[in-house]
């Protein structure tokens, strides 16, 4: 199956039991069984069924499934946000006295996220540029997990993923991939060695920016060696599903980050039309990107733009399609705050992944609470306007940006 059809077909074949050509909202919180026996068998996973949604339901299970075999998984677990599935894919096998090793450039909330960990003994060593080299260099016996996003946001820097897997699996460490500005239609990570994948599906997943959401898929590959990851140890009998297997039974489902019905409902429906939105995305992209290379004293990032450092990368990893980001760097704080407001279709809004295009001055909002090191590591500076472009025309957007631009 190519991409599109395995949208609407793979792993999933509508409701069974009404012909319903989607999974329906099990709006529920419970399920009742037919005997004590029976809830027994469910509540104990030695039958097939549901008890209580903070541990499943239909609704998730058929979200869960699809995003599974799209990333070429073998299990995922949903999650109530982005920041939730990061959490715990790494609190799944991280314990007081461990190290991760990270890429500074990370999505703002991660990176304040990592410095919460330090009050549980958890403490994140950054890298400008998660590469073969620099994780070598920073690798101990104590670290756990190596964490990096794939094209960093807003930083658009893209990460080598064969290298760096090598490199973390040669000191028995897993590579844990947030492949939310990737996405399946540009990456299926696994393919290139990483070992676990995040998404916020709240962006591109769900693509209309009306669920809040995250999933963790594992690709089952890791061995986790019970003399480093000692929490593993009554999990290894279950072999190639530990992972998923300690994450369900255990912090996931005892912290409660489980997803609604509803937004696995409506993150399903986004789902099936990823494709689509992603390759008119990255080509409005591209279209956007070429025009703002024209203007002059401006500075537009872009992976996708043939001289941009990472090009090579986006060939390889990407097919040669950059994703939907890209960044201007205007001249300064005020001509970037009059480009933003002499927009007419771009909305003023801290997301990425929407049909509608969203922008916003990542200095004065998303970085607001990091240090001048922190924004220059993400490639934050005060005149840079960050993009998340639409699906609306590529005429009609470029004329916008046009005409800003003009009145300044
Ligand atoms: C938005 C985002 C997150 C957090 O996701 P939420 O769904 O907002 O919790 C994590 N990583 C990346 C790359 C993101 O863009």
């Amino acid at each position: 199956m190519k991409f599109n059809t395995a949208l609407l077909h793979q792993n999933f074949d509508g409701d069974a039991a009404t012909g319903s050509t989607l999974t329906p909202i099990y709006q529920s919180s419970a399920f009742s069984h037919g005997s004590a026996e029976r809830l027994e068998a469910v509540f104990n996973n030695k039958a097939a069924g549901y008890a209580y949604t903070r541990i499943s339901n239909p609704t998730i299970d058929a979200f869960e499934r699809r995003i599974s075999a799209l990333e070429k998984g073998i299990g995922a677990v949903a999650c109530s946000s982005g920041m939730a599935a990061v959490t715990m894919s790494l609190l799944n096998i991280l314990q007081a006295g461990d190290e991760i090793i990270a890429g500074a450039g990370l999505f703002g909330g991660t990176i304040d996220l990592f410095g919460d960990l330090e009050a549980f003994g958890i403490t994140t060593r950054f890298t400008d540029e998660v590469t073969a080299e620099s994780v070598e260099g920073l690798i101990t016996d104590k670290t756990k997990a190596v964490f990096t996003e794939l094209i960093g946001n807003p930083k658009l820097n893209v990460v080598d993923i064969k290298s760096v897997a090598e490199v973390a699996h040669s000191h028995g460490v897993p590579l844990i991939i947030d492949s939310t500005t990737a996405t399946p239609y540009l990456i299926n990570p696994f393919d290139f060695g990483a070992d676990i994948v995040v998404h916020s599906s709240s962006k591109y997943i769900n693509g209309s920016g009306n669920a809040i959401s995250g999933i963790i898929i594992d690709s089952g590959k890791f061995r986790w060696d019970t003399e480093r990851y000692s929490g593993f140890k009554e999990y290894a009998k279950y072999g190639k599903f530990a992972y998923l297997a300690k994450l369900r039974n255990g912090l996931w489902r005892n912290v409660g980050c489980c997803l609604a019905p509803m937004n696995a409902y409506l993150n399903s429906i986004g789902l099936e039309t990823l494709g689509l939105r992603m390759e008119r995305l990255c080509s409005n992209a591209l279209q956007l990107a070429e025009f703002l290379k024209t203007v002059p004293d401006m500075e537009v990032n872009y992976p996708a733009l043939a001289d941009n450092p990472y090009y090579g990368l986006v060939k390889e990893q990407f097919g040669g399609k950059g994703g939907t980001i890209l960044t201007l760097r205007t001249g300064s704080k005020e001509k970037a705050f009059k480009l933003i407001n002499g927009l007419k279709y771009a909305c003023i809004a801290t997301n990425i992944g929407d049909v509608r295009t969203l922008v916003i001055h990542p200095a004065s909002t998303i970085y607001t609470h990091s240090t001048e090191q922190q924004k220059l590591s993400a490639g934050v500076y005060d005149d840079t306007i960050r993009i998340s472009v639409g699906i609306e025309d590529a005429d009609d957007l470029i004329e916008d940006f046009r005409q800003a631009i003009e009145k300044i």
